[in-house]
């Protein structure tokens, strides 16, 4: 029996769970290989070479004898700008720059929280305003900087820009963007919905006078705006001048360079805010929480944005959030982060390699700091990717196809510590390979618990043949041939022992 026939045989006979998303639309051209090793900062030679290195996602090829550097090494790189902000120092030295600044409903320039300790001589870091012309120049010039080199793609980092500003700090409210905000309502409002509104004369109409019947403040703003008439509308503008931004970026990018450039953009999709972009990129590169604090237990939002950008279509490069690395600079919780590496890979997507150097952490005691990545600890796994590459390659979700664990309780009081099982297969009738991920995270030992003689149970029989040439791969240990025995029509596989990651492969 064929797999593809095995397939059959379970669509007919047992038709699972439906699946939960649409198949994704097909990514072209491939941006990746999921047997890549994508790098999120540029690194050293040594560094690249001890991973397998074959992707730069994050920027630091912004000239000609950088992107030759990378090109040697037979790795693609990117150029990188934020469209945060223009930084404490520019906006200390430019008058033109602190005008062109996201602006709250008292006119007064908004901070960003999380660099509060990005000062400039008593100058604070203030969003920029993406949609103001000297700020825009500002973007177009740091994407000619940093694309000059002629890298391979552009790196949008804090993508959102203004939008930022103005869907969670209270800001967007510029001249600037309350003209573009008229332009948006003149062909994406209903006329019914504006004089509701009291803005039937857009010709005259200024969304801050409307505001202002309901908030005086910023503080009393950010808490009554979601009553205040059109907001979806403000939110929605936002979002769309934002990404149409990004687009416009993209295209400097490839003048810039010369050539066609990948387009991407820290975009976390988990939140719908961030899905606007998506279509203009060619993939995404965020920061995803793995809620280090709580060991493995609350993987949701990481599976969230799994999920997002498989239902997008876009590849997806993560790494963890500062708050994240920082819990595992300070507990050193190596095997937290080698579960999620295995997580991301289960799911079809990549984990950004843990940089040697500059692993970004951030606490609000501590501000931004830094932790180094041991590659003895994290470059074996990314070998095995390598090494292993016929088993990533060409996979996608099987989505009706669902392993299960039959002879395992989840540990006492630990109720989220069973393990994550994906099952993935190369075409209609192509190889099966199961991902068997522990998640049995002991917080005061800093370590996965190694799981005994778990049984896998497919809901199908194997036949004969393909049960003789299943094999467990791991990165931590040699391959071994599996145990395989069918019972009550379905194939149970047991796995001697489950470090961390095991890869139950089926052809
Ligand atoms: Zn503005």
């Amino acid at each position: 029996m064929t797999m593809g026939a095995l397939l059959t045989m379970l669509a007919l006979a047992a038709p699972g769970p439906r699946p939960q998303l649409p198949a994704p639309p097909a990514v072209e051209p491939a941006v990746f290989k999921h047997s890549d090793v994508i790098f999120m900062y540029a690194a050293d030679d040594a560094a690249y070479k001890a991973y397998g290195a074959t992707f730069v996602a994050w920027g630091g090829a912004n000239t000609g004898p950088e992107v030759k550097r990378h090109r040697d090494l037979g790795i693609r790189c990117t150029g990188s700008m934020w469209c945060l902000t223009a930084g404490a120092k520019n906006l200390h030295d430019s008058a033109e720059l602190r005008e062109a600044v996201a602006r709250d409903i008292e006119g007064r320039p908004v901070e960003v929280p999380w660099l509060f300790d990005h000062a400039y001589q008593g100058q604070k870091t203030w969003f920029g305003c993406t949609n103001h012309p000297a700020f825009r120049e500002h973007c177009r010039r740091e994407v000619r900087r940093v694309m000059a080199g002629g890298a391979d793609g552009l790196h949008v980092d804090d993508h959102l820009g203004v939008a930022q500003a103005a869907t969670a700090f209270g800001g967007g409210l510029c001249d600037c963007c309350i003209a573009a905000f008229r332009e948006w309502l003149k062909t994406n409002a209903a006329p019914g919905e504006l004089a509701a509104a009291g803005a039937a004369d857009l010709a005259t109409f200024d969304y801050r006078d409307l505001v202002r019947r309901h908030a005086a403040t910023r503080a009393e703003y950010l808490k009554v705006r979601g009553r205040i008439p059109l907001k979806d509308h403000f939110d929605r503008f936002h979002l769309a001048a934002a990404a149409d931004f990004v687009a416009e970026l993209g295209r400097v990018a490839a003048e810039a360079a010369g050539h066609p450039v990948l387009l991407s953009a820290n975009a976390w999709v988990g939140d719908k805010r961030h899905t606007v972009v998506a279509p203009h990129l060619t993939h995404v590169v965020c920061e995803t929480p793995f809620s280090a604090g709580r060991g493995a237990a609350d993987v949701a939002r990481a599976l969230a944005a799994f999920d997002a950008a498989r239902a997008l279509g876009k590849p997806l490069a993560v790494t963890g959030g500062g708050g994240d690395w920082a819990f595992v600079k300070a507990n050193q919780a190596e095997d937290l982060v080698r579960f999620w590496i295995a997580l991301a890979y289960a799911h079809g997507q990549w984990f950004m390699a843990p940089h040697p150097k500059r692993q970004w952490c951030f606490t609000k005691e501590l501000g931004t700091h830094w932790y180094e990545a041991p590659a003895d600890a994290y470059a074996p796994m990314y070998q095995f990717i390598r090494k292993n590459a016929e088993w990533f390659d060409g996979f996608d979700a099987a989505d009706g196809l669902k392993a299960e664990i039959v002879n395992r309780e989840p540990p006492a009081g630990n109720a989220a510590a069973g393990p994550v099982l994906t099952v993935r297969r190369k075409g209609p009738a192509g190889p099966v390979v199961i991902h068997v991920v522990n998640r049995d995270y002991d917080a005061s030992a800093r370590r996965m618990r190694p799981g005994r003689g778990v049984r896998l149970r497919l809901p199908v029989p194997l036949p004969a043949g393909m049960a003789g040439r299943t094999r467990l791969l791991a990165y931590d240990a040699e391959p071994l041939a599996a145990q395989v025995r069918t019972e009550g029509g379905a194939a149970q596989i047991t796995v001697p022992e489950l470090r961390i990651w095991t890869l139950v492969v089926i052809e």
